[in-house]
């Protein structure tokens, strides 16, 4: 999670930064084009309601590449799992505006509804005095959301982002947030260069892309963002062709995005691998994500080390193989994917360098499996090589008296869950 901090001297400091007012006019909309974005709206309640993936998606703006694909993800998740209700109401404040040079109309959306209950929570164990078990608790969420005209009709292109830009990244940002986009920003262009080069893919296509970034106000608003039943605690998030996307208090600052954007740029990087990166063990995503952090906290590594000697020390690690699915894994043990995936990717590094370790990483991302990469990029077995990661920890443990740290609940980057 982002501490509270100080506005640094260097935010205060800031060059002038190319920041779009509010693009809309304060115009009230006129009654047509405010039915005509009633109607949108009561078919996209209708469409997530009965789970309607298709007649959700038919009503989304697809300008923008980053949003499409997030809706894209959004809509698969209500057909999969479909919220229990859901209302989404528009309030009395329409206004009317300009976006990419196209008429919009924005309103505050308040969304009501009921996400499925996830059977990788432990289910909350009703009282002795209760008949029936406790029910997945309703969720509510109100931003401002704009939509576009497009042929005459109007198409939901999500929130009215206010945006800041500075080259080669894009920060969209809350009501209230605008210091910590400048800070975000700032963040970015340092992080950025080191992670493309420690995963050799520096000067590739990633290296000119605009990234763009999106922050949060409450972790509920980040949540929905990614789909309706997304329950987990966390802080940042990035999926392929997604934005970076993470939860910001007002005054956080560019020391306090750092670890966090290394980690989800982690991502960004390794999706570069090839093209089935994502489909890696989520231990090795995670791992890869945490390894970016490293040389902007040089505690992370012996937290991760010191966590999994204490699992190790309790014989209580989790097999690799059972970390491998975010779709599976429970949630009391997200935290083992990030630490054990972190411990194992450096590793890795030390004892294969970071070229093979590279090497590997690609022949995954096209596809090949963990154990037929192993043995042709490390020239070891998958399971010689996490027998001499053990061993090593074993070492390690006996070398050092063992420090038990406290179960850290989760990604200690900041990032309490995600893949
Ligand atoms: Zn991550």
């Amino acid at each position: 999670m982002l501490k509270p901090l100080l506005i640094s001297l260097a935010t205060l400091l800031a060059p002038a930064t190319f920041t779009y007012a509010h693009v809309t006019t304060a115009m009230v909309a006129p009654a047509d084009r405010i039915a005509t974005a009633r109607e949108v709206i009561a078919n996209m309640q209708a469409a997530v309601a009965k789970g309607d993936a298709d007649a959700y998606l038919a009503l989304v703006d697809r300008a923008e590449h980053e949003w499409w694909h997030e809706q894209k993800a959004w809509a698969k998740d209500i057909a999969a799992k479909t919220p229990t209700a859901i209302t989404i109401t528009p309030g009395d404040d329409w206004t009317i505006g300009t976006f990419s040079d196209l008429p919009s109309v924005e309103v505050s959306l308040t969304w009501v509804w009921t996400p499925q209950a996830d059977e990788r929570v432990a289910a909350p164990q009703p009282k002795e005095d209760e008949q029936e078990p406790a029910q997945p608790r309703e969720r509510e969420l109100t931003f401002r959301g704009r939509f576009i005209e497009r042929d005459g009709g109007l198409l939901y292109a999500g929130e009215a982002w206010q945006l800041v830009q500075r080259e080669g990244v894009i920060v969209a940002f809350d009501p209230g947030l605008e210091t910590a986009a400048n800070a975000a920003a700032e963040a970015f262009a340092k992080i950025r260069a080191d992670v493309e080069a420690e995963l050799d893919v520096l000067g590739g296509p990633i290296s000119t892309r605009t990234q763009r970034i999106k922050l949060y106000g409450s972790m509920r608003h980040l949540q929905h963002s990614i789909y309706p039943s997304y329950v987990f605690p966390l802080s940042g998030w990035n999926e392929p062709d997604e934005s970076i996307k993470a939860v910001s208090r007002p005054d956080a600052t560019e020391k306090s995005f750092i670890a966090l954007l290394a980690h989800e740029y982690g991502h960004v990087a390794s999706f570069e691998l090839g093209p089935k990166a994502n489909s890696m063990p989520w231990w090795i995503l995670e791992g890869i994500a945490e390894l970016m952090v490293d040389r902007h906290d040089e505690n992370l590594a012996m937290r991760s080390r010191d966590q999994v000697k204490k699992w190790v020390k309790e014989d209580a690690m989790t097999p690799l193989a059972e970390l491998a699915d975010f779709e599976k894994v429970p949630l009391k043990l997200h935290g083992r994917v990030y630490r054990q995936g972190h411990d194992m990717m450096r590793f890795v590094t030390r004892h294969y360098g970071k070229a093979d370790r590279n090497s590997w990483l690609r022949a995954m991302s096209s596809g090949e499996s963990i154990e037929a990469a192993a043995q042709r990029e490390l020239t070891e077995s998958w399971d010689d090589v996490q027998a001499a990661w053990r061993s090593e920890i074993e070492q390690d443990l006996a070398a050092v008296p063992a420090e038990v740290p406290a179960e850290a609940p989760a990604g200690a980057t900041g990032e309490p869950a995600k893949k």
